[in-house]
């Protein structure tokens, strides 16, 4: 394979939806696999759809996932500058040399003028094209004279592409969908250059391919109406086209049509990467490094939406992804976003990683929240209860791991506290106190030789004792807890427990 030269380019319109993350991943995997180069590339020509701070978003975005460009606005590299709006001149002598060639001309016709021609057609089948263009206010319906004189009137005009008269089939092969063919006459002559003399996407997305040398083009299926045009364009410019790859949309979780941002509003889920917040209304979205996604569990989530390894695994690092991933692994139809399945492989992350790793951001998660554990309280927070979260916020959301229980579970207690429950655990407080050493080991082997002497099974005092301590059925080892309490505190908050609950009981 040629020197493999791929490029995310999206527009600043507004944030990146997980989408076009997973484009850049898609992206940055190829460029991986193949010893490549990744580029970013900001499209943003259409200024009346600039979005202020969208560009820092991306960016930010990107480097969050990993996703770093190798050439780009920050990263630099030949083929700069990497803005559309910086390299205007280059786009203006592309368009030239198709003028001079006779591939594109000048059209002065006013979007008044256009609307009402569509108008009075049947809807959707008027098109500027070869068989309307005669009739038009163009270059190739007026004399060269009065195109003069319009320009020099200073009428404003637009470069249109001239699509080949003769109706041709154009064939190329997509590496993920295989041969797409289309015919030349349905294409309509469509805009190179606005009046302004800015490009339009496809003529700027077209010259900035070739002029960065890219080898591959791998874009979200959306594009994929756009690549016959490029196509075309590539063959009115002499130049050969990169391999065109057009990814699968990815749905939303129910129904049909594409994941959108109303889908994450109904759905409770992001589906930004980071927070967004939009400069003119102030709204917020929520984005998942906000939501306590770990960016390997985003990526690794994005990854598998639309490409897989040929077996069942499902847990990549993004360097393990890299030496596997290949376009024709790509799935062609779409892939369907699952919620839930975002939150598994974010419980996968938080269990497969080191725990070392988890530390700090716990340590700083609990300082956030004024909980005053210090590393070995972390430390044993972690080990108690990295089974039991998705999200290490999770964590300094329970309540009861750093305060006693305000409640305890009703329905549990009417269950399962009898009448005798608060004498086995007032005789187990005591047993408890005599305590000199309170590890986890020594309260369990106390707690068992205590069950042992006086007859009693483990569900007759553990329920119990974990409803006293923490007001619920459900948790860490109660040992491991008691230790981290300490003693005073698990016999204070065992001695408050049960007056509550017997409190409870007699209201009941
Ligand atoms: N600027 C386009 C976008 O916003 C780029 C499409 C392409 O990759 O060709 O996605």
């Amino acid at each position: 394979m040629k020197d493999v030269r791929v490029r995310f380019a999206p527009s600043p319109t507004g944030p990146l939806h997980m989408g076009g993350v997973r484009t850049a991943l898609y992206n940055w995997l190829f460029a991986r696999a193949h010893g490549g180069t990744f580029i970013l590339r900001v499209e943003d020509t259409d200024q009346g759809r600039f979005v202020d701070g969208a560009e820092a978003y991306i960016e930010e975005a990107l480097s969050w996932c990993g996703l770093t460009p190798d050439e780009g606005v920050q990263a630099g590299g030949d083929c700069g500058p990497y803005r559309q709006s910086e390299r205007t001149a280059l786009y203006q002598d592309a368009v030239q040399a198709l003028l001079d060639r006779g591939l594109a001309y000048e059209a002065f016709d006013t979007p008044d003028e256009l609307n009402e021609l569509r108008k009075a057609a049947e809807p959707d089948v008027w098109q500027y094209d070869a068989t309307t263009r005669g009739g038009l206010r163009n270059r190739l319906a007026l004399g060269a004279d009065e195109v003069a004189q319009l320009k020099a009137d200073g009428v404003p005009f637009v470069v249109r592409f001239k699509t080949p008269e003769s109706d041709e089939a154009v064939v190329f092969e997509d590496a993920i969908r295989g041969e797409v063919s289309f015919q030349t006459a349905v294409l309509d002559d469509k805009v190179l250059m606005k009046a302004d003399g800015l490009p339009t996407y496809h003529l700027a997305n077209v010259v900035d391919d070739h002029h960065m040398r890219i080898s591959h083009v791998i874009r979200g299926e959306e594009w994929l109406p756009s690549a016959p045009l490029h196509v075309l364009l590539y063959r009115a410019f002499d130049w050969d086209h990169p391999v065109f790859a057009h990814l699968p949309l990815i749905l939303k979780p129910t129904g049909n049509g594409k994941l959108s941002k109303r889908d994450g509003d109904a759905g409770g889920f992001p589906v930004f990467p980071t927070n967004w917040t939009d400069p003119k209304s102030g709204d917020t979205w929520p984005g998942y490094r906000e939501q306590g996604y770990a960016p390997e569990a985003f990526v690794n989530m994005l990854l598998m939406l639309g490409w897989n390894p040929g077996d069942e695994r499902e847990l990549f690092t993004a360097d393990e992804a890299a030496k596997e991933f290949s376009l024709d692994r790509v799935v062609r139809s779409g892939a369907r976003f699952n919620p839930d399945k975002a939150k598994w492989f974010q419980e996968q992350h938080l269990r497969g990683a080191d725990p070392e790793t988890h530390l700090a951001a716990l340590q700083q998660l609990a300082a956030n929240k004024g909980l005053g554990w210090d590393k070995a309280a972390c430390t044993q927070v972690l080990d108690m209860m990295l089974e039991r979260v998705a999200f290490l916020q999770d964590i300094v959301d329970t309540a009861w791991l750093h305060a006693a229980p305000a409640a305890f579970n009703a329905k549990l207690v009417k269950k399962k506290w009898k009448d005798q429950t608060s004498g086995y655990l007032d005789d187990l407080a005591s047993e408890l106190e005599a305590l000199d050493d309170f590890s986890s080991e020594a309260v369990e082997t106390r707690f068992k030789a205590f069950l042992e002497a006086n007859e009693l099974g483990f569900g007759q005092v553990l329920l119990p004792f974990r409803i006293a301590l923490t007001g619920e059925g459900g948790g860490p080892s109660m040992f491991d807890f008691a230790a981290f309490l300490g003693q005073d505190a698990t016999l204070r908050r065992l001695q408050d427990g049960m007056a509550a609950v017997e409190e409870m009981r007699r209201h009941d």
